[in-house]
């Protein structure tokens, strides 16, 4: 039967505009649907205007050292208005960008929400279209915890169009959205606190790694309130909002920031018209080729709820692009060693296995840590201090796993996964010359066995 369609991509976020391009370069005839907006969470509502805003609160950091550095500024005035309005103008020029790469490859954009009606058909503003294959890479969505209250609350997908710098905010959660929003707000000026419900936020991160963030962040003058939940929030007749948490403390302010993780965007998909099934945490079931359990439907990035990063989603859509029109270059991504950085203040870079994944896998390990103060705060009286961390198998000596938290640790981390990904021994590291003076070479210099 002939299709419209060789490939129909739903979703033109991180994975699907991979897809779309790269199947679209393979000769495929494509399409891809989008509701929202080009480029999807990465480009509007995630990793780019996350990082402008990171880069904006990171500026009252170089204003408070440059006395050290023989400058005397005047006071620094700060407008929230004027960092939103160019951070929209360069997402806007993105989501160009993100237009003519796809129709510059070939791809047949359609806008608007797409509904799945068939095994090989698609609803698109009441029009239906056919394909050989369906791409369901729709990502996901902010999910706030079902109190009462819970309408007066924001998640990132406000916060990054808000009028005006909320004055008290009040950030909910322990990961990274919840850690690098915090960092924005209380850079920015706001008098932030952040309420996580367990004993020490970042599970699943190194415990180095979670304790020295904690102490960084405390020494800035962060409030961290752990074993902290909102049972109700309400609003005050001055506007202001007031949380009431299970243990019955009050915390007054201007914003409640919801980050309490993510769930799959699956909203009148039309999956009930499909065989999909979901997994046991509600995201779509794929097999190893990110097919779903229907033969025609595959499905990538945050949906599928593996590793949620946006160069994770580029890697499945182009596995998947190769592996339906170019299965001679297919190659299955590798999960092992993915790195990533969490744009806290200050910033976490981390690649491997932590200390204590290593010992729960069985490895006998050797931990080496390091903690200095980084040589660009010697001429300020800033006491922050980096963190650097090997965990490495005593018995083959590979490197398991390197840990930061400092000043460019993200930039850091690359290369370290490189090393990590070749399979690189302690031996190799020591054996490796640093750049000097930097705070990498730290890496390539930690003789002594900390434990
Ligand atoms: P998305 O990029 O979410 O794209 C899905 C697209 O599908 C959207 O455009 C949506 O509108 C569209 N869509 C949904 N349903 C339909 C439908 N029925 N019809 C048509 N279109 C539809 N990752 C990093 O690696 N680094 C970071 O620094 C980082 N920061 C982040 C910060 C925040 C605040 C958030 C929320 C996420 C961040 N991420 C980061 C994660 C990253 O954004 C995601 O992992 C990535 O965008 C997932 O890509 P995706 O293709 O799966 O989905
Ligand atoms: P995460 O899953 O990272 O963290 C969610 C946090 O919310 C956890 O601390 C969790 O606690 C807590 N939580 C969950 N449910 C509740 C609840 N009902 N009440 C109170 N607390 C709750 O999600 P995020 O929203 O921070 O980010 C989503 C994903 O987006 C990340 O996992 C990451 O993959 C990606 N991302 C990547 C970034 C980067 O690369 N720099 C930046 C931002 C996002 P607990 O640990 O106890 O379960």
């Amino acid at each position: 039967m002939a299709y419209d369609f060789d490939l129909f991509v739903i979703g033109a976020g991180s994975g699907g505009v991979r897809a779309a391009r790269f199947a679209a370069g393979f000769g495929a005839k494509v399409a891809v649907a989008e509701s929202r907006y080009l480029g999807g969470t990465c480009v509007n509502v995630g990793c780019v205007p996350k990082k402008l805003l990171v880069y904006g609160a990171h500026v009252a950091d170089e204003l408070e050292q440059a006395a050290g550095f023989g400058w005397s500024l005047e006071e620094g005035h700060f407008d929230w208005g004027t960092l939103i309005a160019n951070k929209n103008r360069e997402i806007e020029r993105l989501n160009g960008i993100y237009r003519n790469l796809l129709v510059n490859s070939g791809v047949t954009l359609l806008q608007g929400h797409a509904r799945i009606t068939g095994a090989n058909e698609v609803e698109v503003e009441g029009q239906r279209y056919s394909a050989a294959n369906i791409l369901i890479a729709t990502g996901g969505w902010p999910q706030v915890p079902d109190i009462p209250g819970k309408e007066l609350a924001i998640t990132s997908n406000e916060a990054f169009y808000l009028k005006d710098l909320p004055r008290r905010v009040l950030v909910v959660g322990g990961g990274y959205i919840a850690v690098e929003f915090a960092g924005i707000f209380q850079g920015l000026g706001a008098d932030t606190s952040l309420l996580y419900r367990g004993d020490l936020f970042l599970r699943g991160f190194d415990g180095s790694v979670r304790t020295h963030l904690k102490e960084e962040l405390e020494k800035r003058g962060l409030n961290l309130e752990f074993n902290a939940d909102i049972q109700r929030i309400d609003k005050l007749d001055d506007g202001s909002l007031k949380a009431t948490l299970k243990d019955g403390r009050e915390l007054v302010a201007d914003c409640v920031f919801y980050a309490t993780g993510r769930r799959p965007m699956l909203d009148n998909l039309g999956l009930e018209n499909t065989g999909v099934e979901l997994d046991e945490r509600g995201y779509i079931r794929v097999d190893e080729q990110y097919q779903t359990t229907a033969p025609s439907i595959l499905a990538i990035g945050d949906v599928i709820g593996r590793v949620q990063l946006t160069p994770v989603a580029l890697a499945e859509g182009m596995a998947v692009a190769r592996r339906l029109f170019k299965p001679e270059q297919y190659r299955p991504v590798d999960y092992q060693n993915i790195p990533t950085a969490v744009f806290s203040q200050p910033p976490i870079g981390t690649v491997g296995l932590s200390e204590e994944q290593a010992l729960a896998a069985g490895h006998k390990v050797q931990i080496f840590e390091s903690r200095f103060r980084a040589m660009k705060l010697t001429l300020t009286d800033i006491q922050e201090k980096t963190l650097m961390k090997l965990v490495v198998d005593a018995e083959t000596d590979k490197v398991l796993g390197c840990h930061m938290v400092g000043p460019d640790a993200g930039e850091i981390v690359q290369g370290l996964g490189i090393a990590l990904k070749a399979g690189a021994t302690k031996q190799q590291f020591d054996e490796t010359i640093g750049v000097h003076p930097t705070a990498a070479e730290e890496f390539v210099t930690m003789r002594t066995v900390t434990r």
